[in-house]
């Protein structure tokens, strides 16, 4: 076995396999899309070391992006080699469109977030997608399936003190839109050091937080980005703890 292994044809089988697994991940790979629509409030209220530079007080899911993926590491492929973002591709009817369903509501600059979207996971998607039609597809599909108007319809509307649960959440979407979502929670971030409690009652990093903020909807397409189909529930949310939506 050792001869083998150094042997000059092994070693260019392995460096062929090797190569070929490069090209695979970098022409993007995947089997279904993620449409994610994040809540405003909590992507801003959750940001404590980097806070956001110039939060937008939406009350409205927007659009965080559309990932192609795999279904055993879903955030594969990303980054992949294709056409890097060239904003004059998007008309200006379409760039209009996009700055409402689409806005950065982290900094302001909406261009920077298509920009990162489409160069870390579009490209993975542009045997399927050209980038015209990355941006088109994903405003339609946050135009007709409104996850606020979903959500307000089933009463459950931004509040400080509510809580909700996982399935009283996406029944409603579920009914909707008659595929399955995903849900995606992010920890309650932890008080001011002065407002903390003893270090003893405090919960430890990576612990079962007590509340959860929701974060994030996702729907999911097939290859083509056409057809809504239903997500598997991968981690997103914790269990058994109680969701927040904050305004
Ligand atoms: P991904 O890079 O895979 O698309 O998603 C994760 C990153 O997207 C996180 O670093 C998160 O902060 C960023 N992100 C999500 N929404 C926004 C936004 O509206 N603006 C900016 N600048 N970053 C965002």
């Amino acid at each position: 076995m050792a001869v083998l292994k150094s042997s000059p044809a092994f070693l260019v089988l392995a460096f062929a396999f090797a190569f070929f697994l490069c090209f695979i991940m970098s022409t993007g790979s995947y089997v279904y899309f993620q449409f994610v629509q994040q809540w405003p409030p909590t992507n801003c209220r959750v940001r404590i070391k980097r806070p956001c530079s110039n939060p937008r007080p939406l009350q409205i899911f927007t659009i965080h992006g559309l990932w192609p993926s795999n279904y055993s590491n879903p955030t594969m492929p990303s980054n992949c080699i294709g056409s890097q973002f060239n904003e004059t591709k998007l008309s200006p009817k379409l760039r209009n469109k996009l700055k409402r369903s689409w806005p950065n509501v982290e900094s302001g600059n909406d261009t920077e977030l298509w920009e990162h979207e489409w160069n870390k996971h579009g490209t993975c998607a542009e045997q399927t997608l050209n980038q015209m039609q990355y941006f088109q597809r994903s405003h339609g599909m946050w135009y007709p399936h409104s996850i606020t108007e979903i959500l307000k319809n089933a009463s459950i509307v931004p509040s400080p003190n509510q809580t909700w649960t996982y399935s009283d959440i996406v029944s409603p979407i579920k009914k909707a839109i008659r595929r399955t979502p995903l849900l995606r929670c992010k920890p309650v971030p932890a008080l001011p050091k002065s407002q903390r409690g003893p270090k003893s009652q405090r919960a430890q990093p990576n612990s079962r937080p007590q509340s959860q903020l929701l974060h994030e909807v996702v729907y999911c397409y097939d290859y083509d980005a056409l057809k809504l189909i239903d997500c598997n529930r991968t981690a997103g949310c914790w269990n058994n703890v109680d969701i927040k939506f904050p305004p």
